[in-house]
This record gives structure tokens, C-alpha cells and sequence, in this order.
């Protein structure tokens, strides 16, 4: 089949490719310039586990291929794929600018039926507006004959595992009530063997607020977890037992219920906020999404705040390593990261930072390189010399069994802040450490 992908970010670009890994001809558009000429030469300008091989061997073979020209892009695809950002706009709304510009720039160009599929994530009564702005601009080509229909079929991925993902997703929404869509999109995803069991077909607006619940119900979970390891460090409990405890129970499951620093990246903040903000416009109070943001937004300054109270609220001077910037692991994406504010929070106490991240250290460079408070180092085990404590960020799997000798070795002092629970309580005592955790119970 025939398809274009608006929009070379972690949507477009990894689902491009696994269409094209399938068997489809896929054509991928952007408007960066800089950001195409870097895809021909087979340069991905994100890190994310698997790509590169697959879209060197995709381009290769004729299957994928990368534009700016955007007639050329919609004369290809009977289906368009509108891939684009949805950033929040200053009053938390998703920002819809990017996806209306798709498409006004597909109805510009189009000359036969065309299917636009929205894998962005954008706010119930998006498809509706996707569909007037169409008409509009056909209206005003004088080409009403012209067909078309518009497809909400949110995105999934995890960046970090979107490759894995896109090849195996847990499920395909499709919300549309054509049904000449509805088979060309089961034709589409067909490729993907069993796959297409999990294909559920739902009315557009349904599978809108489908992408936002899904992202709001995990940031919920991590709200909720961290809220509990609060709890539990005031009362003495070691929320380590308790998440074992409630895991085990099948309704609550194990997965995402681990404490840590609160949730960034580029989804779960702004979909939070997004939905509160289509809520309010509708003169509908959700508390309590409110109340996962408002827990998420404390929960990034915690690890500040014990690093403050360690040291008696003397920072000015201080250096401290931290391990991991970007806001999960196996991804180079800093947006919203944690990181960030407890970074910005340590500067602005007059402390340095000197920091280590094993693929986030170039967009590091790029947002805070100009900053003499930091040090960008090659190694993890660099980030320690002649550091105070060691702060640790993110999860990253090297980081889970580190040379203990050598850092306590390093540091001016033994003291661990730990932000993602990463070692035993017990064991960095018995190592000499003094071990700050997120819930845990101290070891006595
Ligand atoms: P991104 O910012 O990485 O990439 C967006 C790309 O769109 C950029 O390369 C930009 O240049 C391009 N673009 C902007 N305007 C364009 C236009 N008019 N024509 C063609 N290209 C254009 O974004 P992303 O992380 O891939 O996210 C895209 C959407 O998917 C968002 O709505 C996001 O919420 C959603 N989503 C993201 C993830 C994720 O993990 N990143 C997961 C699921 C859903």
C-alpha cells in the first residue's frame, strides 16, 4: 500500500519505517530541511533501540523514502499519516497549529480520494476540525468533488521501546465510522500477522479520548505510587514491601507502580494538562487529574530538597554528579525531564553539577552547554571525581551495578541520593554510603 507519514519525529519516523519494514511504500515528509537531508544519508536524529538498521535498510531497498515536498508526498499516500508535534500551548491546550497546517497542505495537493489518519495526540473534536479545514480549502480550490476522510489512530509507542512497539502493539485503535477506512486501515496493519486481532474500531471521538485516558491513567499510577512513598518515608514504612504488596494483587499488577522523581517527557505531562484543559473548557472540573499534576510538579523537586537538607541549605559551592538526564532510560528525549528542575534548582543555589548520561549528553549540550555551573563527562565513573554526593536521575540499566569501591572513593562524601530506588538500603550502609531513597526504610 501506498502511504506518506507527515512528520519525521519518534511517531513518524518509527512508524514510516515498520510500514515500510512490512512490505508498504512509504514515503516520509517533513518540513526540516536539515532534518531530511540527515535521513537520505541514513543520519536518525534520535536514538531510539533498533532504528538505524531499519531505516538504512528500508531506504535501501526503495521501500522508504524521505521528502520535503509536500505535493510529491501527497500525491503518493492513499493514506496520509499526520505525524506531527502537539505541544502545549501556554494555557496547557494542545497546540494544534501543526496538524491543521498537514492538513491544509494535504488538501492543497490532493487530486483523488485521500485517507488522513491522525496519530498525533490531539484533543476529542480534532478529526472534526481536520475535516472543516479540508473543506474549507477544497471550497476555496473549487475542487468539492474531491473525497475524503479523516482517521483517528492514536499512537502508542513507548520511546525508548518504539521500535519494539510499533512491530507488536498491544493494540490498534481505529475510530472512524467509514467503512471503506475501517478496511483499508485492517489492510494496512494486516502485515503485522496476528496482530490485526487487536484492532478495535471505535467512532472517532472515542478513540481521541482513548490516547489521552490511556497516558492520564499511567501518569495516575505514578502520581499515586509517589504520593504513597512519601507517605511512607514520613511513616516509617519501606514502599519497596508495599509496591510487592499491592503488585500481587492481579487488579493493580505490577506494572508502573515504581516510586521515583515524577514523570516528564514529551507525552504524560502535556496530555495531563491537555485533558484539564479540554475539561475546564467544558465547565467540567477533573479533580483528579488536577491532583496528578499537581503531585508530579512537587515530586521533581524532592530530590532538591533532601539535597538541601543534607548539606544544612549550604549548596553554594557544592558539586554534585548526577547520573542520567534524559527523562527515562534508553531514550536521548530531556523534554520535561526531571532532571532539568532539580538541575536548574542546584545552580540556582549556587552548587555545579557534573553530569553523565549515556545518550542524553548531546541534547544536554544543546539546551545547557553554554552554562559554566556544569560539566558534561564521558564516563559515569568521571562525573564522581572530586564530586560531594552522587545524585542519581534516571534508571539507566548501567547504572544498576556500579563499582561502590570507586565511588566512595570519589566522592568528597559518601552520599547516595537515589531518585529511581536503584540499590538496597541495607547494602549501601554496610558499603559506608549515607543513602537517600525515594520511600525506602533506612537501614538501621
Ligand atoms: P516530534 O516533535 O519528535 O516530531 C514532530 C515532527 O513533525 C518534527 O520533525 C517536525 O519538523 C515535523 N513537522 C512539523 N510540522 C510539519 C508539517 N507541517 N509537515 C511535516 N512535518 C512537520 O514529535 P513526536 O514525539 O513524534 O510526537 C508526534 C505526536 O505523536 C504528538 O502529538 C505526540 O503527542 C504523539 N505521540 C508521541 C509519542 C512519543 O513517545 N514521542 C508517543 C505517542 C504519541
Amino acid at each position: 500500500m501506498r502511504v506518506t507519514v507527515f512528520g519525521t519525529g519518534y511517531v513518524g519516523l518509527v512508524q514510516g519505517t515498520i510500514l515500510a519494514e512490512v512490505g508498504h511504500q512509504v514515503v516520509c515528509m517533513d518540513v526540516d530541511a536539515e532534518k531530511i537531508e540527515a535521513l537520505k544519508q541514513g543520519i536518525i536524529p534520535i536514538y531510539e533501540p533498533g532504528l538505524e538498521s531499519l531505516v538504512k535498510e528500508n531506504t535501501a531497498t526503495g521501500r522508504l523514502s524521505f521528502t520535503t515536498d509536500a505535493a510529491l508526498a501527497v500525491a503518493h499516500g492513499d493514506i496520509q499519516f499526520i505525524a506531527v508535534g502537539t505541544p502545549p500551548d501556554e494555557d496547557g491546550s494542545a497546540d494544534l497549529q501543526y496538524v491543521l497546517k498537514v492538513a491544509e497542505t494535504i488538501a492543497e495537493h490532493m487530486e483523488a480520494h485521500r485517507i488522513l489518519v491522525d496519530k498525533s495526540t490531539v484533543p476529542v473534536g480534532t478529526a472534526d476540525r481536520v475535516r472543516a479545514r479540508v473543506a474549507e480549502v477544497l471550497e476555496r480550490r473549487g475542487r468539492t468533488e474531491l473525497t475524503f476522510d479523516v482517521v483517528s489512530n492514536p499512537e502508542f509507542l513507548k520511546e525508548g521501546s518504539a521500535v519494539a512497539d510499533c512491530q507488536k502493539p498491544d493494540r490498534i485503535i481505529i475510530g472512524t465510522a467509514d467503512e471503506h477506512s475501517v478496511e483499508v486501515m485492517r489492510e494496512l496493519y494486516a502485515p503485522f500477522g496476528r496482530q490485526h486481532e487487536k484492532i478495535i474500531v471505535m467512532d472517532v471521538k472515542s478513540a481521541e479520548l482513548t490516547k489521552y485516558a490511556a497516558n492520564c491513567m499511567l501518569a495516575t499510577k505514578i502520581s499515586f505510587m509517589n504520593e504513597m512513598a512519601n507517605l511512607a518515608e514520613r511513616l516509617g514504612a519501606d514502599i519497596e514491601a508495599v509496591r510487592q504488596g499491592i503488585g500481587s494483587d492481579p487488579r493493580i499488577g505490577y506494572h508502573f507502580i515504581y516510586p521515583g522523581v515524577g514523570y516528564g517527557g514529551s507525552c504524560f505531562p502535556k496530555d495531563v494538562q491537555a485533558l484539564i484543559h479540554t475539561a475546564d473548557s467544558i465547565g467540567f472540573d477533573s479533580k483528579v487529574l488536577k491532583a496528578v499534576e499537581a503531585r508530579n510538579a512537587e515530586q521533581k523537586t524532592t530530590l532538591f530538597a533532601k539535597i538541601c537538607e543534607h548539606f544544612g541549605g549550604e549548596l553554594a559551592g557544592k558539586t554534585l554528579a548526577l547520573w542520567g538526564l534524559s527523562f527515562k532510560p534508553n531514550t536521548d528525549d530531556m523534554r520535561e525531564a526531571p532532571s532539568r528542575v532539580l538541575m536548574e534548582a542546584l545552580w540556582a543555589a549556587g552548587a555545579r553539577v557534573q553530569a553523565f548520561d549515556p545518550e542524553a549528553m548531546e541534547e544536554t549540550q544543546r539546551l545547557y552547554g553554554d552554562r559554566d555551573e556544569l560539566a558534561l563527562c564521558g564516563t559515569k565513573e568521571a562525573a564522581l571525581k572530586g564530586a560531594d554526593a552522587l545524585v542519581i536521575v534516571t534508571e539507566w540499566q548501567s547504572f544498576r551495578a556500579p563499582d561502590f569501591d570507586l565511588i566512595y572513593k570519589q566522592l568528597s562524601q559518601p552520599t547516595v541520593f537515589d531518585g529511581r530506588n536503584m540499590y538496597e538500603p541495607a547494602r549501601m550502609a554496610k558499603k559506608g554510603f549515607t543513602y537517600y531513597s525515594v520511600g525506602r526504610l533506612p537501614a538501621t
